[in-house]
């Protein structure tokens, strides 16, 4: 129809003006419109398939969106203007823990959120943060499921209303922030609150104090666990630490703020109360606590510690201030032999600076040539004699004049000079009996520190070689806290010592408190009796029968026994009653310099008529 309608119209403009058809025309005008068509046909062909192949594109785009979807790793949800679901993957209802079928197009979020098992996160860190965009906000929700995970979700809210999410698992993310933060703020191996976050609460509590109030500050370090390191090694050492902890936290209690500062070194912050009773009674507490063994399977270990202690507002009103006068105070608990707490003092203060500046003056004597060996003599009660002599150290200091032994050598041994300083003194004293008469010996006291951290079986071995003296010649002093703080390394180069004919003593025996026990862990050649036993002998019958007994236990082991510190005829009259075998002290001589041996040696010496040769 449509074809006949248009060649009626072509033929009547075909018409010329005589009313005639003009068939030339009439075929141009026919031609034309074919042409016309031809085209159209061919566009449309065009568009056909350019139909088809879009939408062949159309079916690959949507099956590449619902694999990324379905393996995104993150949940993803798109809700319209009307907050209705358009879109979601399924990690999506995996992370909510919602079903297919809850998850449809059209749920609403009040839906979806009833149906979540878990609450949305009201505060902290993440709760409800939110950025603006050029187009919309982004807004950060958190949601914590009842299976403990944490699940954060980041909305993009459009300026329609409309808004796309993501949604992650961060369990793990916010765990490890957690444990770094933790970190930050404690001490691994206890779990203690470390030093910047003991601070952060000194800071608050001394910032919030009321006047009138007192805060206490403890600072605690335990006595020698240094040697338990090393003797037992440090896991032992770890494990004993986090006892230590356990055993403070239960002390400290809830209101008082404990901290590990250090390697052994602890703190506890006493707050709002009655000081310095409060203080008093918890360092009485901790002491009792901490002194309990502690168990490596069937061998007990004992500790004790001693405890710094600094009161604000009297001590020092900031943290450092009173941190500082804890440690002092705790240094001379320290000094003065430990396992007890100490106040803070002004004082103490001072007497600390005069022992830095002893130990800066110590450091460098050895290398001044500062150091003198004098020599004090062993009698022999039987051959009544001089059997040898004892070398005693003394320090000449330029400024200070002479220092006395008790005075440097404590410092020395705690600073590890004396590993240094003990191996001088074994050279310079084997150098000078060298030249003495081959019959007489000498003795050197050695330093428990010079078992642990020096080689003495070394400082043995070259004092030895380069005097030239014969190891029978050479006798070494020890006293039972050697055995005591390092049994297991000590025994062993003792033993050695004693093969290549170097004689043990046993120094100042009676004045450690299980000095039996010590005596039978090691054959000593001879048991030294501390000058303290001696001192009443002649008054004190008490005192008598004590060292006779001593005398007749040493004798009963097969030990030689020397008494030391003989001061009196009277005293070594009675002495010559009993078994001892040789003496020490003043009467015979003081100490004195190496150039005087000769002149000892050959002088008379004293006689006994109770003792025939
Ligand atoms: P020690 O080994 O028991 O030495 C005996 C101490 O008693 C010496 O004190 C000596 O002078 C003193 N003394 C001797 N006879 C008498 C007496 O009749 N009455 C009194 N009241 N005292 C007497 P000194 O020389 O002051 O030495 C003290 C301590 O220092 C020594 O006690 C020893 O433990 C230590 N010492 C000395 N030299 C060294 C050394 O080279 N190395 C080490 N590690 N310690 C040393
Ligand atoms: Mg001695
Ligand atoms: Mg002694």
């Amino acid at each position: 129809m449509e074809a006949e309608a248009l060649l009626r119209r072509q033929c009547v403009e075909a018409i010329n003006r005589d009313g005639v058809v003009d068939d030339r025309r009439l075929v141009a005008l026919v031609l034309e419109t074919y042409r016309d068509r031809a085209a159209t046909i061919d566009k449309n062909a065009e568009l056909i398939a350019d139909l088809a192949a879009a939408k062949e594109d159309f079916g690959e785009l949507q099956k590449l969106l619902e694999t990324v979807l379905n393996h995104l790793p993150l949940g993803l949800s798109v809700f319209d203007t009307e907050q209705r679901l358009t879109l979601s993957n399924a990690r999506f209802r995996q992370l909510f823990g919602l079903r297919e079928d809850d998850a449809v197009v059209g749920a609403s979020i009040p839906s979806l959120i009833a149906k979540i098992g878990g609450v949305e996160r009201s505060e902290g860190r993440t709760a409800s943060r939110e950025t603006t965009l050029e187009s919309g906000h982004i807004r950060r929700r958190e949601w914590v499921m009842n299976d403990g995970r944490i699940i954060q979700s980041v909305v993009t809210v459009l300026p329609d209303g409309s808004n796309i999410s993501i949604h992650a698992d961060i369990t793990e993310d916010r765990q490890a922030a957690d444990r770094i933060a933790f970190l930050a703020h404690h001490d691994p191996l206890t779990g203690l609150p470390n030093r910047i976050s003991f601070r952060e609460r000194m800071d608050a509590a001394l910032a919030a104090r009321k006047p009138g109030e007192q805060i206490a500050l403890i600072h605690l370090n335990l006595d020698r666990f240094k040697s338990v390191n090393d003797t037992l090694g440090v896991s032992v050492g770890d494990k004993i630490l986090r006892k230590v902890a356990n055993r403070l936290r239960a002390c400290a209690g809830d209101d008082n703020a404990l901290a590990r500062l250090g390697s052994d070194e602890f703190a506890i912050l006493q707050c709002g109360q009655q000081q310095p009773w409060n203080v008093t009674a918890l360092a009485d507490q901790i002491r009792r606590e901490l002194s309990e063994p502690f168990f490596r399977g069937e061998k007990p270990i004992e500790l004790s510690v001693s405890m710094g202690v600094a009161i604000s507002p009297q001590d020092g009103v900031d943290t450092d201030v009173l941190l500082k006068h804890a440690g002092v105070a705790l240094s001379h608990a320290k000094n003065t032999g430990g396992g007890r707490e100490r106040f803070f003092t002004p004082e103490m203060e001072a007497e600390l600076e005069a022992r830095h500046a002893l130990e800066a003056d110590l450091r460098t004597a050895l290398q001044d040539d500062e150091f003198e060996l004098h020599y004090q003599p062993l009698y022999d009660m039987n051959e009544q004699r001089i059997s040898g002599f004892e070398a005693l150290l003394r320090w000449n200091h330029p400024t200070r004049g002479r220092v006395a032994p008790l005075e440097f050598i404590p410092l020395a041994e705690e600073v590890g000079l004396i590993v240094d300083i003990g191996r001088w003194v074994l050279e310079r004293a084997c150098l000078d009996a060298v030249t003495w008469p081959k019959d007489i010996k000498v003795a050197v006291n050695v330093s428990a520190i010079q078992f642990t951290h020096g080689d003495l079986q070394v400082d043995v071995s070259a004092a030895l070689e380069v005097s030239k003296l014969s190891p029978h010649r050479l006798e070494i002093e020890i006293t039972e806290s050697v055995l005591m703080e390092n049994k297991d390394e000590a025994l062993p180069v003792l033993h050695a010592l004693r093969e290549r004919g170097i004689g043990i003593a046993m120094d100042d025996f009676g004045t450690g408190y299980s000095s039996l026990s010590y005596l039978s862990s090691f054959p000593f050649d001879k048991i030294k009796i501390d000058k303290s036993f001696v001192n009443e002998i002649v008054d004190n019958s008490e005192a008598f029968s004590i060292i006779r007994a001593i005398i007749l236990l040493g004798d009963a082991l097969g030990m030689r026994v020397t008494v030391e510190g003989v001061e009196t005829a009277a005293q070594l009259e009675l002495l010559a009653q009993e078994a001892c075998d040789e003496i020490q002290g003043y009467h015979i001589s003081p100490p004195r310099p190496a150039y005087d041996v000769p002149q000892l040696l050959s002088r008379p010496q004293p006689r006994m008529n109770a003792r025939a040769v």
